[in-house]
């Protein structure tokens, strides 16, 4: 499939009259649509609910708009818990999924109301020394071994560092049931970036059998079952994007075939996805600041790496369109750059995109999620601004660029 910027030329020469480059912005009308979609997939659970994971793009503008459209927050930290109580989230809104977790997140998320997913059985005692516990927490399972859809190995559990093993899951049922947990919920995450519309059924069927096990083994009444992250977008313009009515078609079998002949129909489904929410509706542009001809051909941009993390760590593709040339051929090969002194400051290797000349405006495709929030500040690099296109048309900053005051704001010059 084609793919298609949210903005074209025009208006980024128009924006970049306030906004300088580089920047990343979000498309509000594409993140609504999308998030009422995902609503209706689900809409045969009555207690489906979505908490967008906001370690994929922590601004509370954004996390604004997708709790108009319903969406609570998954949260990791601290600071994220934060992120979610100053945008007016509480109580069941905040889902708190975080592992290797500190004393004094563990009391924030218990403050704020938020559901408590343990990673691991030890966490249960360590928790119990700084919150009570809450009538309703969950516990994140791990299955161990290869996790495989139709004989495909998606994943390997067995070398995740997260959640507890199938005996470990009854044992902490057992002992929260002891301390007077009356709800539970169950969560896992086994593959990142499926782009297939089986993960979530094959995930669900393994989750919604162990729910009827663990109920029968502890006698719990079991609440909900998170599916986590995990469902992904088409990176690349040949893959086929997830459809997620089938998706959600697919959960809903399982659902019947596993839990409503157990009498299990009061199971809520909740998701924390971060990727399949945001990152199409969010692009990186920045202009094209030199042309380099030696063994290669380069084109340097004034975003790098500590923009935009996923192809200098993961190789990962992001498709790149000039602006302004939409419909050109693309028959020059380019290795788009940035300026880190490091060679995996590359957006793209061996690129075939039309020709390009400095001064030209590229859109980064794709950065909605696991974009801008994974920016850094080697090299002494800035993070950019975070604008939001509005439904209207109009642009607003959600996010002002990072100046050499914020870079050096944790230093003390004066003991020097
Ligand atoms: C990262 C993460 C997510 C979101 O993952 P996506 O791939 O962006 O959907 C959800 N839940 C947890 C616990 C995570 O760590």
């Amino acid at each position: 499939m084609k793919k298609t910027p949210f903005v074209t030329l025009e208006q980024v020469e128009s924006i970049v009259k306030d906004y300088p480059t580089p920047f990343h912005i979000y498309d509000e009308k594409g993140i609504r649509e999308n998030a009422r979609k995902l609503k209706e997939a689900f809409a045969w659970n009555k207690g489906y609910k979505e908490y967008f994971a906001v370690k994929a793009t922590p601004n509370p503008y954004i996390m604004k708009v997708l709790k108009e459209e319903g969406i609570g927050a998954d949260c990791s930290s601290y600071t994220e818990l934060l992120l979610a109580d100053k945008v007016g989230l509480d109580g069941s809104n905040i889902m708190f999924s975080s592992n290797v977790t500190p004393a004094a997140d563990f009391a924030l998320a218990a403050k704020l109301g938020a559901i408590v997913n343990f990673d691991d059985i030890t966490h249960i005692d360590f928790y119990e020394k700084v919150a009570p516990f809450q009538e309703t927490m969950s516990c994140r399972f791990n299955p161990g071994g290869d996790f495989k859809i139709k004989s495909q190995i998606m994943d390997t559990p067995q070398d995740a560092k997260y959640g507890l093993t199938r005996p470990q899951m009854t044992e902490a049922f057992l002992k929260l049931k002891e301390k007077g947990v009356k709800h539970f919920g169950i969560h896992a995450f086994l593959a990142s970036n499926t782009v297939t519309n089986e993960y979530y059924p094959a995930l669900a069927r393994i989750l919604f059998k162990t729910a009827v096990e663990l109920k029968k083994e502890t006698g719990v009444h079991i609440a909900f079952i998170n599916l986590s992250g995990g469902v992904g977008i088409p990176y690349r313009p040949d893959q086929t994007p997830n459809d997620i009515m089938a998706i959600g078609e697919g959960v809903r079998q399982a659902y019947e075939e596993i839990f409503v002949p157990e009498g299990m129909d009061d199971v809520a489904i909740y998701t924390e996805l971060g990727r399949f929410v945001l990152g199409p509706y969010g692009g990186l542009v920045s202009q094209v600041l030199h042309e380099k001809h030696t063994h290669k051909e380069y084109v340097g941009l004034d975003a790098c790496a500590a923009n935009l993390m996923r192809p200098a760590i993961y190789g990962a593709y992001h498709h790149i369109t000039v602006l302004g040339k939409e419909d050109a051929e693309c028959d020059h090969m380019y290795d788009v750059t940035g300026g880190l002194c490091e060679n995996n400051d590359k957006f793209a290797i061996d690129r075939m995109l039309p020709e390009i000349k400095i001064g030209d405006y590229l859109f980064i495709h794709d950065t909605g999620a696991h974009g801008f929030a994974m920016g850094y500040n080697y090299n002494g690099k800035l993070r950019s601004a975070e604008l939001l296109l509005k439904e209207d048309g109009s642009v607003e900053q959600i996010r002002r660029a990072e100046t050499p005051e914020d870079y050096f704001a944790t230093l003390n010059f004066d003991n020097l």
